[in-house]
């Protein structure tokens, strides 16, 4: 039962990440114990390593992956299975002990990782801005003409880092204030939740009785009608209360689709600034703080090739000083410019490529029926608008295409509109398992031919 949820879990993981991300990280783990109780999930790692870097970078996916398989999955929680064999620790009692539990997004007090703070921020003239003005929010929040704020920018540009920057700097030093701190994924769980449990009152008391409220990815909303709603309703009464809200969003509020105009034009009445990729040097003095912090000494020039080599996101940077570790410590290799090639060179979701966009197009048209002209033209009758969006979803899937050239592809559209046909094909899924079995088909067909 849980074996079968946790496979269902790792397969939908294996399309959102890179194939060596997968094999590194994931392929590694084990559901521990087949527990009686379905609210609970609990995962073997070979090591603490992989427990810290899986609580801090996934737990929240999977999580919600999980709630989608299995509604009444509360947690997930990571054990080291050597640890438990060494000291024949039960499943059960290596839980109490380990601590390592992840809990469900609650509504109690957040906690903010304590490495993301404005001390650790490391500016450069593309996050300069962004940061000056999270700053002005945490010394006065609701006393600046900056309300709402929101940082918009590129995925691992450092929007979250900001923000729980913000709430780090509020926690530590006015006490006096609440907080409240989501992203857009736990406030819309806990909201479906509250739903669920008659408690929508509560759910909307805590965030309207917050002197600011901080909430992560607003793009993630788009299209979910009722949470934004009451999100909308949260907003008016904080605001009106001259209360701080910050918002983060990867795309500029007037590009965001899916999300109600009213929504959209109280974005715009504070404060829009966005955050651009790291220039070299900025590049640089991030990773030379990530080494410093994490206690690791990995020669310079080592740190300016990687630099070099990996250009727009802040978490890929990381994520290779990471694998680097990983690498350097399974292998017992020194860290030397060969194995960072190496890394880089399995960093490059080679894999995904493997497909044509064209090819794609060719088999949903053929597998739908439809003319292969109408879904890349503007024919907007609702199946072959949702053949096209099924198509833009398995070239995001499985190939390296950009979201712009993807729109380019499909007659000129524009980024934002494949990022919404994506979201509408990832609802659809949820809610009607044979799209996911349409789409593993059209795959494997492709597959077939490539082998
Ligand atoms: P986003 O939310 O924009 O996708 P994050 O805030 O999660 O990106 O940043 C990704 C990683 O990069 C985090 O570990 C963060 O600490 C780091 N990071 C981003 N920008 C900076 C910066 N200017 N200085 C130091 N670390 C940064
Ligand atoms: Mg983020």
């Amino acid at each position: 039962m849980q074996n079968a949820l946790w496979q269902n879990i790792l397969s939908e993981v294996s399309s959102l990440v890179d194939s060596t991300t997968f094999e590194t990280w994931f392929r590694q783990l084990k559901v521990a114990a087949n527990e009686e109780d379905a609210r609970t999930l609990l995962i073997d790692a070979p090591n603490q390593f992989v427990v810290d870097f899986m609580e801090q970078h996934y737990k929240l996916k999977l999580l919600s992956i999980g709630r989608k398989h299995s509604p009444d999955l509360e947690r997930i929680d990571f054990t080291v299975a050597a640890a438990r064999e060494a000291f024949h620790l039960p499943p059960e009692a290596e839980k109490k002990t380990a601590s390592l539990a992840m809990p469900k997004p609650s509504l109690s007090t957040p906690l903010f990782n304590h490495n993301f703070t404005f001390d650790s921020f490391v500016l450069g003239p593309g996050n300069e801005f962004a940061k000056s003005a999270a700053l002005a929010v945490a010394n006065a929040p609701g006393k600046t003409k900056f309300n709402p704020l929101l940082i918009y920018g590129g995925v691992g540009l450092g929007k979250t880092h900001l923000l729980q920057a913000v709430g780090n700097q509020l926690v530590s030093q006015r006490k006096d204030l609440r907080v409240a701190y989501s992203s857009s994924e736990e406030f819309y769980l806990n909201f479906i939740d509250a739903i669920k449990n008659n408690s929508t009152r509560k759910f909307s008391e805590h965030y309207r009785a917050s002197n600011i409220l901080l909430i992560d990815d607003i793009q993630f909303l788009s299209g979910k009608e009722s949470t934004q709603e009451e999100f909308f309703y949260i907003f008016n009464t904080l605001y009106q209360n001259q209360r701080q809200i910050v918002l983060t969003s990867d795309l500029p509020p007037n590009s965001l689709k899916g999300l109600q105009d009213r929504l959209i034009s109280r974005f715009q009445w504070g404060l829009c600034v966005d955050i651009q990729p790291p220039n070299l040097e900025t590049r640089v003095a991030i990773l030379k703080k990530k080494a410093e912090q994490d206690n690791l000494s990995i020669p310079e020039s080592i740190l300016i090739f990687i630099a070099e080599n990996v250009s727009s996101n802040i978490r890929e940077l990381e994520g290779i000083i990471i694998r680097l570790l990983a690498y350097a410590s399974i292998t017992r290799r020194d860290i030397t410019i060969d194995l960072v090639k190496s890394i880089l060179k399995g960093n490059q979701k080679q894999e995904k490529t493997k497909f044509s966009i064209e090819e794609i197009i060719d088999k949903v048209a053929d597998y739908y029926k439809v003319p292969v002209n109408n879904i890349r033209e503007k024919n907007r009758r609702k199946e072959v608008a949702f053949c096209r969006q099924l198509a833009m979803y398995i070239v995001k899937a499985y190939t390296n295409y950009s979201l712009k050239s993807i729109g380019l592809h499909f007659g000129g559209r524009d980024h934002s509109t494949v990022i919404h046909a994506i979201q509408h094909i990832e609802q659809i899924k949820e809610k009607d398992s044979s799209v996911s079995s349409d789409i593993e088909h059209i795959v494997s067909i492709l597959s077939e031919e490539h082998s």
